[in-house]
């Protein structure tokens, strides 16, 4: 497999044959993102970026692989622009982590907006806990290991996208641990284009 990613003209070639899921052995996965890291850092002169966020913003989104890199690039964000914090569905059901990154940003960097960005196609709006238990259990985790919560509300389940993201404003406006002064949007973003469309309250 890592014949066929090569460089080219110092910049990683990845026109050719895609792996596809679990393809790539570990180690051809780990010397295809050691090519690309050192493509890009000959590419990219040195620059300091500002630890806080120059726009005061932290985006909330999904882990969704299609969003990668382009949540940035559909949003004009570069590096040093926002926090952006992904977890799967951009809910804050199942754990409280999501809290603990935003009372970081906004507190200890200066975040004073916060916009939740759902999608299109969500796998959280499908995903069937039963199905999922059975997988679970053929890759020998025990259900207990996600705790006693009925699956369902542990994933945070809502199969409208544009509700899910209403459910995760209206859940971060009122968590006690947000200062009040800080501002709450949300937005659902069309996973094949990019387009944005804000879901005003
Ligand atoms: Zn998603």
């Amino acid at each position: 497999m890592g014949e066929t990613i090569r460089k080219r003209h110092g910049r990683l070639d990845l026109t050719q044959r895609e792996p596809g899921p679990g393809d790539l052995a570990p180690e051809d996965l780990r010397r295809r993102l050691s090519d690309a890291n050192a493509a890009y850092v000959a590419a990219h002169a040195r620059t300091a970026i500002p630890s806080t966020p120059r726009l005061g913003l932290a985006v909330v989104a999904c882990m969704d692989c299609r969003l990668t890199g382009r949540l940035e690039d559909a949003l004009g964000l570069r590096p040093g622009d926002a926090v952006v914090i992904r977890v799967a569905g951009n809910t804050a059901a199942g754990t409280d982590d999501l809290t603990r990154s935003l009372v970081i940003a906004v507190v200890e960097q200066k975040v004073r907006t916060i916009l939740v960005v759902g999608h299109t196609d969500c796998a959280l709006a499908s995903i069937e806990p039963l199905a999922f238990r059975e997988r679970l259990s053929e890759r020998r985790v025990s259900r207990l290991a996600l705790g006693t919560q009925p699956l369902r509300e542990w994933f945070g389940l809502c199969p409208d996208v544009a509700q899910n993201v209403r459910d995760t404003v209206a859940k971060l406006r009122q968590t006690p641990a947000l200062p009040r002064d800080v501002r709450v949007l949300g937005a659902l973003m069309e996973v094949q284009t990019g387009e944005l469309t804000w879901l005003d309250d």
